[in-house]
């Protein structure tokens, strides 16, 4: 037997535990998929990671989630799918790869110091692919070494051959369908690699957001324009003066044939906006303010006045002041009242152009009091650098925006919404010439992996993914809508992602991956080509590239793949006898593949964390419901936050990132996967903390010690009596089976939507506290806890339980206790019905409350007692009882007066409530005070012997009270002869007997 290896549990070495199950796992294949007609099948999986740099704790709460919910549904009798691929696509490779040729120091320290790579092994990272596929084994073996049960027969790369092929296919596919179109597009830019970005692309994995801004054109007096960026340009008419800041210097430039006057900043937004600018000269903001404006929209001169807030890369560095409707606007020029040297040095009259009101909403109480005025008086907002500003101007700015009626005031746009008008005014503008458009990011400051700021970019003629496209958008919702997410909260999140997608630029010029099959220039970038390859898994695995047994028939080269082949195996398109000759694919081979789709396809489960959602998942959604019908769109997508060391964010600088290798070789991986699950449930990020981990792996190290006890026991010659009285069920035994039967109803329950962190109480602590009273019941009988059955039956069924989260331990102790198979094959635990019994449980909740009791009183009063007399309420008081449950139910309030009513007038309890008002309040109050749980439990009783359990119970209350030569009598109030000489017994209630201490 393998268990002598660890006679002694002290003995237990993590490392070969785990080294042991793997090698035995993957010896038997167990984890190796295959179509099964008997069985339901399971496909699960989670967003394949970026190999450019090693995984560090942080990186595996995902997987790990994943890897309990695949054993878990294999446990539950699933044929369950659960493999992995690597994502070498884009820019992140390369630009790690050129860090290391420009010898970044913070690079190269991290992995020195951190990962513990040495020089040689650098070296060799300033070739990407080489960069690509050392952390690719790295990371490899960190799966394996954490027990992920991954098929790693279908593993790939997105650089393979064979990939390229898949989404070549996938493109042309999706041109033909019109999803793929060409035109000009804002995208986030980097400047250096002349490259769109997203998220994949920059520091930080930041996704870069713009707003679209109006760029409303003032003009000067010698004929140069001044154009302000706002999102709110029916606020024209609101105008009173310009902000320009006196210290900057700003640029005379000709942009497409007229002469504007911005900053340097903004004349470079504009050129990547493709206009074509040319900087002529340079002036400095002191000599623009005190000048005046105009704008055929403001009937008088509009004058500039002195701002520092105007930052010279926010919009044009010029910009529109609306004091009457902007929080900020009508702070700024209070604050500018109170500075009579700027007025004095720029001329400044603020009677010349006075603050108007241009709409109506809720704020109009005084019309000679502004909505701006009205909500920076609210906010009790002091000055231009009070934080609060920004809530006020966001609140006022909804508000006009859903209810504001522009006023007489705006001309022909009076009495519209400000919905409206503020694309009637736009529009009036746009034909007049007097507007342009710019981009922004809104998120700034966005770096590329270079390291260059990024900017807005108009692409012309580029290549994009049209999630703009209303019926796209449709089927998108109608998917989203009819799958599984959890947590359920998210499923609005992806609402509203799918309603504002736009058209996404979907190809690079550099990176790896593969190029735009009709345009060779451009290369697919990465959240376009990580969409539906989950489809891939099941064609990897009949592909020879990088696989040994290239003789075996089923194997076919990825130069075989056509679009034909694709068609067919994933759409069911086209002639196999056919398309067989063409691709030297042999028709049985392209059945074999098409039936694993529709069998294995669609994907049950989609793991991934919280950042993907507004990119990744959406992009997974839209391409499903583009290239499939329903039957094949995804099932279920579940959300989890990310982790925490100690409470902080994981960083270089805080010096707390630790690498998921070192971790398990230190601490092992079960240990690790509690950690990092049992903190919290999907959403909140997880508290993980190396204290935590070595209080879980000696909570697994005790689970384990005592089924090793146990099995020590049985193999002592000297135990062979026992036997017998191990089928002999005493209360206890039958008490500890019947919380059993919760134990797995509510584990089951809980990782049936996936939280994990109530699975891992129940299964850890709440169990313990379980079996902690049963050992102490028994005990208390000089009985043996371990020589039970329903004791075999808790360890056998309690290690199941934990199997999915701790498969290493569950492994081992599961060969101690069956020596037969896998636990990872074992059936997940069922609920036995027929070993529920209410009784029992308020049987030991009676002997708890009990002891506790008398605690409380000895305590209190000091006695030190020599007889303690526990009376039990007569059956008279039992009736009472249940008629007051029975009408009170569930219910949170009772009517005393009408519960009275009903009791006065129930000829069996009517004498009882007539005489005893005081008790029924009692028995109401003791009602109240139980859980809902408690309360059903209760109602399900048909009757309840208190005497019963205190007696079974009696060597136990003795002990635990603590006192010496000490007599215990349980007498019921019913028992004429009892001896009562304080008349005690009168109040007793049922669950509560009544004490007498002498
Ligand atoms: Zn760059």
């Amino acid at each position: 037997m393998s268990h002598k290896l660890h006679q002694d549990a002290k003995d237990l070495d993590w490392n070969s535990v785990e080294e042991k199950w793997r090698g035995r796992w993957e010896a038997s294949k167990i984890f190796e998929t295959e179509l099964n007609s008997k069985k339901q099948k399971y496909f699960i999986t989670v967003a394949y990671p970026y190999p450019n740099s090693p995984q560090h704790v942080g990186h595996g709460r995902t997987y790990t989630l994943a890897d309990v919910h695949a054993r878990y549904m294999r446990m539950k009798g699933y044929n369950v799918l659960f493999p992995m691929a690597f994502h070498y696509t884009g820019t992140p490779i390369i630009s790690m790869s050129q860090r290391v040729l420009g010898k970044d120091m913070e690079l190269l320290n991290t992995f020195r110091t951190i990962y513990n790579l040495s020089d040689e092994v650098i070296s060799t990272f300033v070739i990407p692919v080489e960069i690509a596929s050392f952390f690719h084994k790295e990371i490899k073996q960190g799966m394996k070494e954490m027990g992920y049960s991954i098929d790693w027969r279908r593993e790939f790369t997105t650089i393979d051959k064979g990939y390229s092929k898949f989404i070549s296919w996938q493109f042309r596919l999706l041109r033909k369908k019109g999803l793929v179109v060409q035109g000009s597009h804002p995208v986030g830019w980097c400047p250096k690699d002349h490259n769109p970005v997203s998220q994949h692309d920059t520091i930080g994995d930041v996704e870069p957001d713009f707003l679209e801004y109006t760029l409303i054109k003032f003009s000067t007096d010698d004929g140069y324009i001044l154009p302000t960026a706002t999102l709110r340009p029916e606020t024209i008419f609101g105008v009173t003066n310009l902000w320009i800041n006196p210290d900057i210097v700003y640029v005379k430039i000709v942009i497409d044939d007229e002469k504007w006057i911005v900053t340097q900043e903004a004349a470079k937004k504009l050129e990547f906006l493709n206009h074509n600018v040319k900087i002529t000269s340079r002036i400095k903001g002191s000599e623009l303010v005190g000048k005046f404006a105009k704008h055929s929209f403001v009937d008088v001169g509009i004058p500039i006045y002195p701002a520092s807030f105007v930052e010279p890369d926010n919009g044009t560095g010029i910009v529109m002041s609306v004091p009457g409707h902007a929080p900020y606007d009508y702070q700024a020029i209070e604050d500018l009242k109170k500075r009579v040297d700027l007025q004095g040095k720029y001329h400044m009259d603020f009677t010349v152009s006075p603050i108007k009101i241009i709409q109506s909403d809720n704020y109009q109480g005084n019309s000679n009091v502004t909505p701006a005025e009205i909500i920076t008086k609210e906010y009790a907002i002091t000055d231009q650098q009070d934080s609060k500003l920004e809530e006020a101007t966001n609140k006022l700015y909804g508000d006009e925006f859903y209810s504001g009626v522009l006023l007489p005031i705006t001309g022909r746009f009076s009495g519209l919404l400000v919905k409206e008008a503020r694309f009637r005014v736009r529009e009036d503008m746009s034909a007049k010439g007097l507007i342009s458009m710019m981009y922004e990011l809104e998120n700034k400051t966005v770096r590329c992996r270079c390291g260059t700021t990024c900017v807005v970019k108009l692409l012309t003629d580029q290549w994009f993914l049209d999630y703009g496209n209303e019926a796209w958008k449709k089927l998108a919702h109608e998917c989203i809508n009819s799958m599984d997410v959890i947590p359920e909260e998210i499923r609005l999140e992806f609402n509203n992602v799918i309603d504002w997608l736009k058209e996404r630029a979907c190809a690079r010029k550099i990176g790896l991956g593969t190029k735009v099959p009709w345009d060779p220039d451009w290369i697919v970038e990465s959240l376009s080509d990580s969409v539906i390859y989950m489809i891939y898994y099941l064609i990897s695995k009949y592909l020879t590239n990088d696989k040994d047994d290239t003789n075996s028939e089923t194997l076919i080269h990825s130069d075989s793949l056509s679009d034909e082949f694709f068609d067919y195996v994933l759409l069911g398109k086209g002639d196999p006898e056919e398309i067989a000759k063409i691709s030297r694919i042999s028709p049985n081979v392209l059945n074999k593949i098409r039936n694993d789709f529709l069998y294995f396809y669609p994907v049950d489960s989609r793991h991934s964390g919280r950042d993907l959602v507004p990119n990744h998942l959406s992009f997974f959604i839209f391409n499903h419901v583009a290239i499939f019908g329903k039957e094949f769109w995804p099932k279920q997508i579940v959300i989890n936050g990310s982790v925490l060391m100690q409470g902080k964010k994981m960083s270089k600088s805080l010096g707390n990132i630790i690498p998921l290798r070192t971790a398990v070789k230190e601490y092992g991986a079960d240990a690790i996967r509690l950690a990092m699950l049992s903190t919290s449930e999907l959403l909140q990020d997880a508290d993980f903390s190396f204290d935590l981990v070595k209080g879980i792996r000696s909570k697994l190290h005790e689970i384990y010690k005592t089924t090793l006890d146990r099995a020590t026991l049985l193999r002592d010659p000297m135990a062979s009596g026992i036997k017998e009285d191990m089928f002999q069920m005493e209360l206890e035994e039958r008490w500890l089976l019947s919380r059993l039967q919760h134990a797995i109803s509510e584990t089951t329950r809980s990782l049936e939507r996936l939280r994990v962190r109530e699975s891992l109480q129940i299964v850890l602590y709440f169990m313990d506290r379980d079996l902690q009273w049963y050992k102490k019941r028994k005990k208390a009988k000089k009985g043996d806890p371990l020589k039970s059955k329903a004791f075999d039956e808790f360890l056998s069924i309690r290690v199941r339980l934990l199997a999915p989260f701790a498969p290493f331990i569950s492994e081992e102790i599961w060969e101690v206790i069956d020596s037969k198979g896998f636990i990872t094959s074992v059936a997940w635990p069922q609920v036995d019905i027929g070993k529920i019994d209410p009784t029992l449980e308020e049987n030991e909740d009676l002997i708890e409350n009990t002891i506790l009791d008398i605690q409380k009183i000895t305590k209190v009063t000091k006695i030190v007692p020599k007889r303690i007399l526990i009376y039990t309420a007569s059956k008279h008081k039992w009736i009472l009882y249940k008629k007051i449950l029975s009408a009170m139910q569930l219910e949170s309030q009772v009517n005393f007066g009408d519960l009275m009513k009903v009791l006065i007038n129930d000829n069996e309890v009517s004498d009882i409530a007539k005489t005893e008002p005081g008790l029924i309040k009692k028995i109401i109050a003791d009602i109240l005070s139980y859980s809902t749980e408690v309360r059903k439990r209760k109602l399900g009783l048909e009757s309840f012997d208190e005497g019963i359990p205190l007696r079974d119970a009696l060597t136990l209350i003795m002990e635990q009270i603590g006192f010496e030569e000490i007599t215990i009598d349980i007498v019921s109030e019913d028992q004429d002869d009892r001896y009562d000489p304080k008349g005690k017994s009168r109040f007793a209630r049922p669950f509560k007997p009544a004490l007498y201490l002498e």
